[in-house]
């Protein structure tokens, strides 16, 4: 495999940092804690002060670590189905077998944070709130939640005024738990954070279409975390100007990705499968193919954030995210992605308990290819539950994509 990142260094340091500072506040009781979805209203939650622990994170984690499928079970023994989020059944397992690999990674961390309060927001899907609802009633702390709109062509108006509303409606119980009044300065100074830490996420996910490709969406999927759990902090911005200047060395040295000829350029579509990054970067790879980019690594760029109008602009980034929208929207999307990063194919993860994020159900992979000729693969797997995969499966058929990509080339 070519060279690690260095920046990944940085960035485990900031996830370090990040999970240290939370079990202190939790330990000490000095800082107030907030639970809050990936892509839920982080910024007026710390505008009141919480640190924002993100329960998906931990949930990822569980992923990677291959603690899921071990835990998946005590979830449903208490009643939360094998077809539902694993993340959700992950995480809620983790919390009653009380096993968590925080306390591997990051030694002194005996758990994850208390929770002050739990905020959702429904924009991804509603998992969320059956989720966020049985720690709430675990740990005995008020849940509050924002209920989107979704499959929406355009983002009108109305949807963004109906949010906006939703969020200030927020602030007054939120201002009751924090035990101060929001600062609408500091809500701003928060909403600018976020939007300089996504310019720059999305810059380094922009490098990728350099020819050949600085990173692969294996890679990104490691160092994400910054934009999901620090946006609204300077730390995450520093660190993502360090990438950036990394991710351009590489473009000017023309040092790609993966070791060897990129001969092949793909697309990834939904959820990645945690507990197999490093098997599928090591597959693609060995074949010359590299995967450049992806919808779900994209998720965390808001170009709506803007500081002068924090609310409207807020809704309107929490609402305009791909997995909100319409199926027109989503095929559209992905076919500038597919000329933009100059990919010649794309995989769909058909993630088994994220039907949420799984695109490839109702025709858009045939849709697609007849439009622009790219040609599709289907991988059946899922985010967590390693239960619901085959490797051999997935190895023979990624093996016999590639060679018709091959083919193709030729
Ligand atoms: S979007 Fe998918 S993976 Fe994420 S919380 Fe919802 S069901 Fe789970």
């Amino acid at each position: 495999m070519a060279e690690r990142l260095k920046t990944t260094k940085d960035i485990s340091k900031f996830m370090a940092d990040y999970y240290y500072e939370l079990d202190e506040a939790s330990k000490s009781g000095k800082r107030k804690i907030a639970w809050c979805t990936s892509v839920g209203p982080a910024e007026i939650l710390r505008s009141l002060g919480f640190l924002t622990y993100f329960p998906e994170t931990h949930a990822a984690m569980l992923g990677t670590s291959r603690m899921a499928a071990n835990l998946i079970s005590s979830a449903n023994a208490i009643g939360y189905s094998p077809d539902i989020c694993s993340y959700l059944t992950a995480d809620i397992g983790s919390c009653l077998q009380g096993l968590t690999p925080l306390t591997k990674a990051f030694p002194g961390i005996e758990g994850v944070p208390r929770a002050d309060v739990l905020v959702y927001n429904t924009n991804q899907c509603r998992d969320v709130q059956d989720w966020f609802s049985w720690h709430a009633k675990r740990l005995n702390a008020p849940l509050l939640g924002l209920e989107t709109h979704r499959n929406i062509a355009k983002v009108s108006a109305a949807h963004v005024s109906s949010i906006a509303a939703q969020m200030e409606n927020m602030v007054e119980p939120l201002e009751h738990i924090a035990g101060r009044k929001l600062d609408l300065d500091e809500l701003k100074n928060r909403v600018a954070l976020t939007r300089q830490c996504s310019d720059l996420w999305e810059k380094c996910l922009q490098t990728a279409a350099a020819t050949p490709s600085p990173l692969t969406f294996f890679d990104a999927t490691t160092i994400m975390g910054p934009a999901v759990a620090g946006r609204g902090t300077r730390a995450a911005i520093d660190v993502y100007r360090l990438l950036l200047e990394e991710l351009n060395e590489r473009i000017e040295k023309g040092e790609g990705a993966i070791e060897g000829e990129e001969r092949h350029r793909l697309y990834w579509d939904g959820m990645p499968v945690w507990g197999r990054l490093s098997m599928h970067s090591k597959l693609f790879a060995g074949l010359g193919a590299s995967v450049i980019a992806s919808t779900y690594c994209s998720s965390w760029i808001f170009n709506a954030m803007d500081p002068a109008r924090p609310f409207e602009s807020m809704a309107k980034a929490y609402t305009e995210l791909f997995i909100v929208r319409s199926d027109d929207y989503k095929e559209k999307y992905i076919r500038e992605k597919l000329e933009f990063f100059k990919c010649d194919g794309i995989i769909y993860h058909d993630s088994k308990t994220c039907p949420n994020n799984s695109n490839c159900r109702y025709g858009m992979p045939q849709r697609l290819q007849l439009e622009t000729g790219i040609p599709a693969l289907i991988i059946n797997g899922d985010l967590n539950d390693l239960r619901l995969i085959s490797d051999e499966q997935t190895k023979t058929n990624v093996e016999a994509f590639i060679e018709q990509l091959e083919e193709a080339k030729a």
